[in-house]
C-alpha cells in the first residue's frame, strides 16, 4: 500500500523546530513508496540517493520522526522494529513463514465498538500472525517421492 506523505506531517516536523533536512525528506520518500521496512532496508535505499549516509544517521532520524509521530514501529515478531508512516490506520497481516506484510484496513466494527463505550480511540496498532495464501498452498502441494 502506497502511503502519501501527509502535508501535516511536514507541518509537525517544522513545528517542533526541526528542519526537512535532505536525510529527513529522504527517510519519508523512502517509508512513503515501501512499508515495513526495516533500519537496515532503509539504510541500504538511503545510500542509493545520498551514498555519504551512515547508519547513525538513519537511526537517529528514524527515532526522531517517532518522536514527532510521523513515523511508527511495528513488531512483526522477529527481533528488531520495522517502520512506517503514520498515514493511515489499519491492520497487518503478518505470515509466520515467508514474512509477507498484508495491509488491510481497519475494521469499523472497532471503531464502533470503541465509540459505543465512549472510548476515544488515538492511535491503534493491530498485527495478526499466520500463514499467506502462497505459503499454504505451497505446504498443501504433494512431496515429490524420496528416492
Ligand atoms: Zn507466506
Ligand atoms: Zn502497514
Amino acid at each position: 500500500m502506497r502511503n502519501t506523505i501527509d502535508i501535516d506531517l511536514v507541518e509537525r516536523l517544522r513545528a517542533s523546530g526541526h528542519r526537512l533536512t535532505r536525510e529527513r525528506q529522504l527517510l519519508l520518500d523512502i517509508l512513503s513508496e515501501s512499508a515495513h521496512l526495516d533500519a537496515e532496508e532503509i539504510y541500504r535505499k538511503a545510500q542509493k540517493t545520498l551514498p555519504q549516509i551512515g547508519l547513525a544517521t538513519v537511526y537517529r532520524t528514524l527515532n526522531l520522526l517517532k518522536e514527532l509521530g510521523v513515523v511508527r514501529t511495528i513488531d512483526l515478531g522477529e527481533n528488531h522494529s520495522h517502520f512506517e508512516l503514520c498515514a493511515d490506520e489499519h491492520v497487518h497481516f503478518v505470515c509466520t513463514v515467508c514474512g509477507r506484510v498484508t495491509d488491510v484496513p481497519m475494521p469499523s466494527a472497532l471503531r464502533s465498538a470503541a465509540r459505543k463505550r465512549g472510548f476515544d480511540v488515538r492511535r491503534a496498532k493491530l498485527e495478526m500472525f499466520g500463514v499467506c495464501d502462497a505459503c499454504a498452498k505451497a505446504k498443501r502441494r504433494p512431496e515429490a517421492p524420496k528416492p
